[in-house]
């Protein structure tokens, strides 16, 4: 267990993965504050998760059109957001050579493709979003438990009922292959603590694509997560907490550069 003195701070899995993935990012972001450049596949994430927690949440009964309704409120309401940290949309992450205007108006049709995408899936799939012991939908479940002695937060997309048992489901509108089920392993964790439910499965619901390699949404392969140990993420946990609080950060520049909302205060990058 890594040596710590003081109380470790609250915690949370993108907490803990910007922690990893770049340290000097954590510390623009989180410590200095620096304003993230905004990027329209946050709009559009935020916009899709909308639209799908709406028609989850009233039992699969309102109409595609008002689904979509709920899609569009969500994407004005983030474009606003966005557009008060930065109003100049050509300044926006693009991730490409796409402009920020063309980028954002190709998310706005992807993102609505993908939550009727969600619909079909939901309709044919004779999957079902499970109701929790204390009688909630589990969707967008809230939860703070303790890793070890850090407290940690989250919200779980879902937990779904599938014909091979419980599914913790986390739904990405990205492309990028996610590269490990440590998410999934802190909500099946957050699960047993709340409900003492222990759940097996977990998966990724990665929604739908266009362009030139057009694809339907739908979950990955399920991933055991009996096989993450959770005194290992716990450690995981404590380690991060003792070495953030310890001000250690480590920049690590890479591929995930080019989609760093801090890149141009980073000087790592010469900034
Ligand atoms: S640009 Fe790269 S190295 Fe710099 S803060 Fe962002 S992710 Fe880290």
């Amino acid at each position: 267990m890594p040596t710590s003195t003081g109380v470790p701070k609250p915690r949370s899995h993108s907490q803990y993965n910007r922690y990893a993935q770049c340290g000097e990012a954590y510390k623009l972001e989180r410590v200095e504050k620096r304003p993230s450049d905004p990027a329209g596949w946050f709009v559009q994430g935020t916009a899709v998760h909308s639209g799908v927690e709406a028609y989850e949440r009233s039992g699969r009964t309102i109409s595609r059109a008002a689904t979509i309704g709920h899609y569009h409120q969500a994407w004005e309401r983030e474009l606003a957001a966005g557009l008060a940290v930065q109003r100049d949309i050509t300044q926006w992450m693009t991730g490409g050579f796409k402009t920020g205007t063309k980028d954002l108006s190709d998310r706005r049709e992807l993102g609505e493709h993908q939550v009727l995408d969600y619909i079909d899936y939901a309709e044919q799939s004779g999957e079902s979003i499970w109701v929790t012991p204390d009688g909630k939908q589990a969707i967008e479940l809230e939860f703070t438990i303790r890793l070890g002695k850090v407290p940690v937060r989250g919200v779980i997309d879902q937990v779904v009922q599938t014909p091979y048992g419980l599914t913790v489901r986390d739904i990405k509108t990205g492309t990028k292959k996610q590269p490990s089920a440590l998410q999934l392993a802190l909500y099946r964790r957050a699960i047993w603590d709340l409900y003492r439910v222990d759940i097996t499965w977990g998966d990724f619901f990665t929604c739908a694509r266009k362009g030139r390699s057009p694809k339907n949404g739908g979950p990955t392969e399920p991933y055991d997560l009996t096989r993450i140990s959770q005194d290992w993420l716990e450690n995981q946990y404590a380690a991060m907490d003792a070495a953030e609080r310890n001000g250690v950060y480590l920049a690590n520049p890479g591929d995930h550069c080019g989609t760093c909302g801090v890149r141009r205060h980073c000087k790592a990058k010469g900034n």
